[in-house]
């Protein structure tokens, strides 16, 4: 029904999205208040249901004021309205939620502390004043929190604390900040610190916190129970502690992450442009990495041969107050030792951290899922994720299209995500870790248990890697009959969740550069250069193949790679190079007779493997201590303003030969070029191989939009000149943002995948 003749009307308002439990109640009841209308607001199924009557010219701002000025936690997905004829409602009240109000509401992310609650944090005078988990509806725990849904305290691990009186009046206060604020707590009735020693005993302190402050200041290593898991910290500045905590992690090499008290300790130690501002102090507070001051007062040892400092800022009031008693920034390194997932329960943490930390800084309230901080950087003054974890899982991502039928995907190996997707929305799973363990595989298998039940989702399909061993593909291989199982090439994967976070659909090129997945042909692909779209999938051109000595060992042994690119450059005669008279001689003749008989040694078109060689080439590294380091280091050593490039061959069919540019690069180290040099013209020459190839595929296809994927794309030095070499030629260029161009990113474009075959191919229910 229309609007009535004396102007008024009433509008009935549907929202879903992340609408409960983030103060939208009394938000819209507030807004209604500003505005003169009746009627109520009120938590359904599908999210909140709106009645809202009075002057048909002020209904109409109240509706637009509800889609610009939401509160920060708060995320709409869809506004419905329709216009009814005013029923001479008096009031507008909250009403109570309906009975079974909704499995389909997302969970909302972990929040950082807001300037409301960190306020009163700081303030000798209120109630909460130094307690570490005071927290509101615009900040604080919610999926690490969370058991079940609906989402509220009797579900969350906050169940255990009953409100006291003064916690329990805000909470049912809708003119409140902390009205159904689900974790609100206070120094009377909520969790408690405590410290304990490296057995678990608790010490006496009177302030735990203050104590800990006071170990870290003597350089002891203390394990800091924070949101998603525990932290190990200690004084960065320290260069004896930081060493320490390298041995008793068995983490070489491998920069440590800083937190600092706020953005002006942050500038000490790095560039940080308006953009990375944004990031560092908007509410996911991720690890972003910035660019080191010459200078930056931290031990070396914190971020070895790093041109950047990975630098977070406190995101829980515990972590406001251990910070502003540390005079320096601290390290908060994940509490774990190696290659395992980071420790998030009490007990395993004792357990797993007894001989890492000095002592626990703890507490009783228990984490019931594991969240790894997020990792980003800014590229051209927008984010790309490098780890999408806390503060945006398990916030989904909108497509700009909605899927045939549920899906989930499981990922690949390294840096495991799953996805689940319905409709039009994709649950990117927090950061699993490298799924080759038993506890990674718990995680994961709960993980995926967690996202079906929290987000009502029954996959009718399941996308996964075309690698027979993974522990991703079994598990998908054994899910039930009526699942239909979707391999999908790796590489694919990659571009398709390039695009599906650009919101192409038309077949496009792609540039799909990592260190290995698994090819159609069984061999070890990482160099593609692709068509796709959906039912296109075409390998158009890749790097051309070299024997990959020993397999794995040549991964942790980057000079095995570069010997192998060298024999396919050279031929027999090894030049002179400094590298190899670092390699034992009787390794090297093995090395050299595994290529000759192609024993033991697959072929492989990887990116990232030729990064390898010219890393090892170039005498920066001959072996790893940690995934990718030498790729890495080539880019830090990359002199950027260097231009000049080396040669390729396009070859026969753009098999991309790079023995040219192995020859040229060998003579410059011959000719006792630095390391930079060498390293900034390898950057240029892939950056020209992209557009040459693409250039090629241009005229014969007429396709001028590429997307530019692949864990080797976490480069900004490679991804910025070949994104401008592309550009320069006239092409469009697409990047990841939201996620990530490594494996972490890799289930989304397999979910995209499964969906195109469905819709591609016509019997589908
Ligand atoms: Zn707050
Ligand atoms: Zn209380
Ligand atoms: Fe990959």
């Amino acid at each position: 029904m229309a609007p009535t003749a004396d102007g008024g009307v009433r509008l009935v308002i549907r929202a879903s999205g992340i609408v409960q439990g983030v103060g939208f109640r009394p938000f819209v009841h507030a807004l209604a208040m500003r505005h003169g209308l009746a009627g109520f607001v009120l938590n359904d199924t599908s999210g909140v249901l709106i009645e809202a009557e009075g002057p048909a010219a002020e209904a109409e701002r109240f509706l637009a004021a509800l889609r610009t000025e939401l509160p920060p936690a708060a995320r709409l997905f869809r506004l419905e309205v329709s216009r009814e004829a005013p029923l001479g409602r008096a009031a507008f009240e909250i009403r109570p939620s309906e009975a079974r109000a909704a499995r389909a509401v997302p969970v909302s992310p972990d929040l950082a502390t807001c300037a409301a609650c960190l306020r009163e944090v700081l303030d000798p005078s209120d109630r909460r004043h130094r307690y570490p988990f005071t927290n509101c509806t615009n900040c604080g725990p919610r999926f690490t929190i969370c058991r079940d849904v609906p989402y509220d305290r009797s579900r969350t691990t906050m169940a255990a604390f009953p409100m006291c009186p003064p916690c329990r009046a805000e909470y049912d206060d809708p003119s409140d900040r902390r009205f159904h604020a689900q974790p609100n707590a206070c120094p009377a009735c909520g969790p408690r610190l405590v410290l304990r020693d490296r057995t678990g005993a608790p010490l006496p302190a009177e302030d735990p916190l203050r104590a800990a402050a006071l170990l870290l200041r003597e350089g002891r290593i203390v394990a800091v129970k924070g949101l998603g898991g525990y932290h190990l910290a200690c004084d960065a500045s320290n260069a004896a502690t930081v060493a320490e905590l390298r041995r008793r992690k068995h983490r070489r090499g491998e920069p440590f992450a800083l937190m600092v008290r706020d953005l002006d300790a942050a500038r000490r130690l790095a560039l940080v442009d308006p953009a990375e501002a944004e990031l560092l102090e908007g509410p996911a507070r991720p690890i972003v990495l910035l660019r080191r001051r010459e200078g930056a007062p931290v031990a070396g040892d914190v971020a070895p041969r790093q041109k950047y400092l990975g630098i977070m800022l406190p995101y829980t009031p515990l972590h406001h107050l251990l910070l502003r008693e540390s005079d320096s920034p601290l390290v908060m390194t994940s509490g774990n030792i190696h290659d395992e997932p980071i420790a998030f329960r009490d007990e395993d943490a004792r357990e797993r951290l007894g001989g890492l930390a000095d002592a626990f800084l703890t507490h009783d309230r228990e984490i019931h899922i594991r969240c790894d901080d997020s990792v980003a950087r800014v590229f051209r003054g927008r984010p790309m994720m490098i780890r999408r974890s806390r503060g945006f899982a398990p916030l989904p991502l909108r497509l700009p299209f909605a899927f045939a039928r549920p899906v989930l995907a499981t990922g690949a190996l390294l840096k495991n995500t799953f996805c689940l997707v319905k409709g039009n929305l994709a649950y990117l799973s927090h950061h699993i870790g490298d799924l080759e363990n038993l506890p990674t595989l718990e995680a994961f298998e709960q993980g995926i248990e967690h996202f079906t039940r929290f987000f009502d989702i029954r996959p009718r399909a399941v996308a996964h890697d075309l690698h027979p061993d993974y522990l991703s593909t079994r598990y998908a291989l054994a899910l039930p009959p009526e699942v239909e199982k979707v391999g999908v090439q790796h590489h694919l994967a990659h571009a398709a969740a390039c695009m599906a976070e650009n919101g192409l659909e038309e077949p496009v090129l792609a540039a799909a550069f990592d260190g290995t997945g698994y090819g159609l042909d069984g061999a070890l692909w990482g160099g593609e250069f692709l068509v796709v779209g959906p039912g296109v999938f075409e390998r158009a051109g890749h790097l051309k193949e070299v024997p990959l000595p020993g397999g794995d060992a040549a991964v942790r042994e980057p000079w095995r790679t570069a010997v192998s690119h060298l024999v396919s450059a050279f031929g027999g005669d090894l030049p002179d190079l400094p590298f190899l008279e670092e390699v034992d001689p009787a390794a090297l003749d093995l090395v050299r007779s595994m290529i000759r008989k192609g024993f033991h040694a697959p072929p492989t078109s990887s990116m990232g493997r030729l990064f390898d060689a010219m890393a090892a080439l170039a005498g920066i590294r001959i072996r790893t201590t940690y995934e990718a380091q030498a790729a890495i280091e080539l880019e830090m050593a990359a002199d950027e303003s260097e231009e000049d490039s080396y040669p390729f061959d396009l070859g026969e069919n753009l098999v991309v030969d790079p023995a040219g540019t192995v020859r040229a690069a060998a003579e410059d180290v011959r000719h006792g070029l630095p390391a930079a040099t060498v390293a900034g013209r390898f950057h240029n020459t892939v950056a020209r191989m992209v557009s040459a190839v693409a250039d090629r595929l241009r005229r014969r296809r007429g396709l001028r939009k590429i997307v530019l994927t692949g864990g080797v794309f976490q480069n900004t030095l490679l991804l910025r000149k070949t994104a401008g070499a592309l550009e320069a030629a006239g092409f469009e260029v697409f990047t990841h943002h939201e996620v990530p161009p490594n494996d972490g990113g890799l289930s989304l474009g397999q979910a995209v995948v499964a969906d195109w075959r469905c819709r591609c191919a016509s019997p589908c229910p």
